[in-house]
């Protein structure tokens, strides 16, 4: 069959519909009702191939868009979001099952954050010049220059659906690249009300592309696709393998956001109510279903059973529930396969000798939120942090806690994971913090707090918790290839 032209901008059009073909819709639920809310395109590779020869034809144009005007259609897009704030708001509650009020403070504002800071980022930025001195006058001058890399496979998981896609698409277009998303199955829809802001704002053809649909019909041949340059991945570490392998072969650029187990480190010389909160908020925070939760808790000896106590009544008082009431602190698991995981560790944990201290039931709920996926938020003590509830990846609402008399006891256990994402301490012993700081096997630590995100610091894993860092000029050197320019003098 004859290719048609990349450049004709009917195939952007067609790559947004799904071909004619049996079983081309996915059925997308409420989670906190199990009913159906939208159906969303099953694309294949057919789809992929038009998305992907669309972002091709996109690459000179909006390559050589200059800098200033995508930094203002990329403030274009924050706007667009911005005037349709309870839309993506509501949206990104009902899709995931978080709190409408946690959509509203910290998914959407994010997402419009993401825009605005890589519009400012490309505005500021700077490459840099080396000078070279040679004898008796002679020399050189090395200059930089950052160029596209090409099309950008951007792929995402279901936890922070929009905040994260945002993460990705904002500095992927802000230097030059067009992309091709393919979000998340289970949370569909922000991407796609993304798609129309976009569609909206003007952006070149081809340079936005979505492609919903399942991981390996999508997310796979998207990957291995010969016209994509470079791909950034956030979700599971045993995907984040897949995505490697596939994009290793076509030398790809590539980041790895995977997953983590991270330890909350609370010390006797902390302040003890701020730690208390900080780690039922870092183990709880949007049902624990952030790759940065701290899931395991590890507190020195002398505060351990005053700790839990604490932690025990603050977590019981949590309320679990409708996501669209304002006073709702937790809501539903994304779907119900994920729960049936999350409870398949809750039986793990009694069988390791745990001791559920408290949640881990589901919540009698009136209708229609009965037929949600819901689940109490659970505090397991008397494990030995090196069992597999201590160890493996759970992504929902559940923490251990284990105590520890040294320091290097606590260092060792928070160490003794495959992954190595973030950690947060808890102590006012400076010196403590910086020496644990730097001995952490992590990407990011967190000292008296938890989630406190600067968007120009490196933000990344280290061992199963992925490869490379983006955020500021990480992501802008990660999206982008210097050039080296050397003129003898
Ligand atoms: P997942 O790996 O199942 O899916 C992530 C995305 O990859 C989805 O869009 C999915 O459709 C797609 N996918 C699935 N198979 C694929 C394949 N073979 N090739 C290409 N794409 C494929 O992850 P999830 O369940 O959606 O998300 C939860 C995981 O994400 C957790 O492990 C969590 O820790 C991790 N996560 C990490 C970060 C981070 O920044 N490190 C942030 C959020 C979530």
């Amino acid at each position: 069959m004859a290719r048609r032209d990349p450049r004709d901008p009917e195939l952007h059009r067609q790559a947004l519909q799904p071909r004619r073909r049996r079983r081309a819709w996915l059925e997308n639920l409420n989670p906190a009702t199990g009913r159906l809310i939208s159906r969303i395109a099953r694309s294949g590779s057919e789809d992929v191939d038009r998305a992907c020869a669309a972002a091709a034809s996109a690459r000179k144009p909006w390559g050589d868009t200059p800098v200033l005007e995508r930094a203002r259609l990329l403030d274009a897009i924050a706007e667009g979001i911005q005037a349709r704030f309870d839309e993506f708001a509501r949206t990104e509650s009902e899709d995931q099952g978080k709190p409408v009020s946690l959509a509203r403070s910290i998914d959407i504002p994010r997402a419009i954050a993401n825009f605005r800071f890589f519009a400012g980022a490309v505005r500021h930025d700077e490459t840099g010049c080396h000078e070279m001195h040679g004898q008796g006058g002679t020399g050189a001058l090395n200059y930089s220059l950052r160029r596209p890399v090409g099309v950008a496979a951007l792929i995402t998981p279901w936890n922070l659906p929009l905040y994260l896609l945002t993460w990705k698409v904002a500095p992927a277009l802000a230097c030059g690249n067009p992309v091709v998303c393919k979000p998340s199955e289970l949370t569909p829809r922000t991407a796609t009300l993304l798609a129309e802001v976009i569609d909206e704002v003007g952006l070149p053809d081809g340079a936005f592309n979505l492609v919903h649909g399942l991981g390996p019909e999508v997310g796979a041949p998207l990957t291995a696709h010969p016209q994509v340059a470079l791909v950034s991945f956030t979700g599971g570490t045993a995907t984040g393998e897949r995505v490697a392998a596939a994009a290793a072969p076509g030398f790809k650029k590539l980041s790895l956001e995977l997953g983590g187990k991270n330890a909350t480190l609370v010390f006797a010389d902390c302040d003890f109510d701020q730690a208390v909160e900080g780690a039922a908020r870092a183990a709880f925070a949007n049902q624990g279903e952030i790759c940065l939760c701290g899931s395991r808790i590890l507190v020195e000896r002398s505060i351990h059973d005053r700790f839990v106590d604490a932690l025990v009544a603050r977590v019981s008082a949590l309320r679990v529930g409708d996501p669209a009431s304002p006073d709702t602190d937790m809501g539903a698991l994304v779907s119900a396969a994920h729960r049936d995981k999350v409870e398949g560790y809750l039986r793990l944990a009694v069988e390791e000798g745990g001791r559920l201290r408290c949640g881990g039931q589901r919540p009698s709920l009136n209708p229609p939120l009965d037929g949600g996926f819901f689940l109490q938020p659970a505090v397991i003590t008397d494990l030995a942090p090196s069992c597999r509830t201590a160890t493996e990846e759970i992504f929902g609402p559940v923490v251990t806690v284990h105590p520890f008399d040294t320091e290097a006891e606590a260092l060792n256990a928070a160490n003794g994971v495959r992954y190595g994402l973030s950690a947060s301490l808890w102590t006012t012993d400076l010196r403590r913090a910086h020496r644990l700081s730097a001995a952490l096997d992590t990407g990011m630590v967190w000292v008296n707090t938890w989630l406190l995100r600067d968007l120009r610091v490196p933000f990344g894993g280290v061992k199963d918790s992925g490869v490379g860092r983006e955020g500021g000029r990480f992501s802008l050197d990660f999206y982008s290839d210097m050039k080296n320019v050397c003129i003898q003098l």
